[in-house]
């Protein structure tokens, strides 16, 4: 049986939680483990890549990686003992290599070599953990076979190949990094903030995987989002498409672009708790909860919403293509999109090129654009001949002003965009109205 494990950063977050990780893969079998960075370690190269771009933050570089330093000698003196020296010399090495690039800090390059190393760093010093306990370890270098082209795509033929080769012995542990990857230009790049569970599902397509586990710090999928909503609980069984809905429109658990491999070689996924193994956790597979009609919300912040008001739409064809080629112009995505007579309003979560785009779509009409929305996204089975339930779904959100509702796309969810500053509440009243606990045993 083949399996591909993903542990976030929590859960290798300190030398206590890689000793559980080590447990959970070995009794696991895992073929592949896939790892973030310690807790945290992102969120720092990060803070360093931008302080290296200003004048006079030397001091505040220096002990951002001095805080480094001191969380992975804890983590390594606590968890080795004859690969001490080894980790140590390492995690120096690795910190000289980033205390060098932000003294020479490059555009585009420093930014990303400087992230990629808290990967790096975690999954050789738990490499060496695994080898320590006397399990046969092999440490895999991600950016080898995850490779990216021009379009930030991941080259899934080569990984296959690549992957197939290295992993070749049903007795080894490969252990690897999340997150990392070469790009077109042969450079370290990454697959985007919360990126490993992206990896794990990659890696897993690849080898065909019977099955992918991410392992988190939680029970699993929440029917909604548990760091904003009291009240939520575990969905323990769930489609590939409402996953990849709930991850797209802002369910952290999972990077949004994780479902689609597995779907694609229809592989599970479970979502399992670290710190409570014997949680049941979430299955998404092919299989649907048909019981229930509402099954969870997710919820995306800074979203940018863009008015387009013209005449010149009256009655005429060819106008939404405008529109459209504008867009991919400066490749960035629509996230939602509702027409009226004379104007259209699309909503956007990329605003890089929001100024070029406000100035082209200028010579259709009047434009708007209004910052700080959030879309609440509702899943679920919304069979459009079911009777009431826009209604059911509007009272549970009285005296919320909406601006834009996505509705009959799909039979699997509706999408609505409110001012941020609603958020909270609304997400609160559709849980204690929706999810009530006569909904979930
Ligand atoms: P990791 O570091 O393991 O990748 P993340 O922080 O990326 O972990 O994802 C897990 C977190 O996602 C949880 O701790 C929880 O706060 C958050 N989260 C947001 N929405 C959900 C949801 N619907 N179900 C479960 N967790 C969610
Ligand atoms: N360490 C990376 C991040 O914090 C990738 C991940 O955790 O998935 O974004
Ligand atoms: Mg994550």
């Amino acid at each position: 049986m083949i399996k591909v494990l993903k542990f976030g950063g929590t859960s290798v977050g300190s030398a206590k939680n890689m000793k559980m990780v080590a447990d959970i893969v070995t009794s696991e079998k895992a073929t592949v483990t896939v790892l973030s960075a310690m807790s945290g370690t992102t969120d720092s190269l990060v803070r360093i890549s931008s302080l290296s771009t200003q004048a006079n933050k030397r001091s505040e570089i220096a002990e951002t990686i001095d805080m480094l330093r001191e969380k992975y000698s804890t983590c390594i003196n606590q968890l080795l003992d004859s690969h001490k020296g080894e980790a140590l010399a390492k995690m120096e090495s690795v910190l000289e290599l980033i205390s060098n690039e932000s003294d020479n800090f490059r555009e585009y390059t420093s930014e990303r070599l400087i992230l990629s190393q808290g990967e790096l760093l975690t999954s050789a010093i738990f490499a060496m953990y695994m080898q320590e306990i006397g399990r046969k370890a092999v440490l895999l270098n991600a950016p080898d076979f995850m490779r990216t082209d021009e379009d930030q795509k991941v080259d899934t033929a080569l990984l296959e190949k690549k992957i197939n080769e290295l992993v070749d012995d049903k007795e080894t542990f490969y252990i690897t990094q999340g997150f990392i990857c070469t790009n077109h230009r042969g450079e370290i790049d990454n697959l985007g903030r919360g990126g490993s569970d992206y990896s794990a599902a990659l890696i897993g397509g690849a080898l065909n995987a019977d099955e992918v586990q991410v392992w988190t710090d939680i029970d699993g999928m929440h029917n909604n989002d548990p760091r904003v909503v009291e009240g939520t609980y575990p969905i323990h069984k769930m489609s590939f498409d409402e996953a990849a809905e709930l991850a797209y429109f802002g369910a952290k658990i999972l990077h949004p672009a994780t479902i689609q491999p597995c779907k694609d070689k229809d592989i599970p996924v479970f979502l399992k708790n670290t710190m409570d193994p014997a949680a049941e956790g979430t299955k998404i597979s092919d299989e649907d909860d048909e019981t229930r009609i509402f099954h969870a919300v997710a919820a995306k912040d800074n979203i940018t919403v863009i008015r387009i008001y013209s005449t010149r739409m009256l009655m005429a064809y060819g106008f939404l293509r405008r529109v459209f080629e504008v867009f991919e112009k400066y490749r960035t995505p629509i996230d939602m999109i509702t027409t009226a007579e004379v104007s259209v309003s699309l909503t956007v979560d990329n605003t890089s090129h929001l100024d070029e785009i406000e100035k082209e779509l200028a010579s259709f009409g009047k434009i708007e654009v209004e910052q700080d929305n959030t879309i609440v996204c509702l899943v679920g089975n919304l069979e459009h001949s079911q009777k009431g339930l826009a209604a059911t779904i509007m009272n549970s959100i009285h005296g919320i002003p909406l601006k834009m509702i996505s509705y009959g796309a799909s039979h699997r969810s509706i999408a609505m965009l409110v001012d941020t500053k609603y958020k909270k509440e609304m997400m609160q009243s559709m849980n204690d109205k929706l999810f009530g606990k006569e909904n979930h045993a």
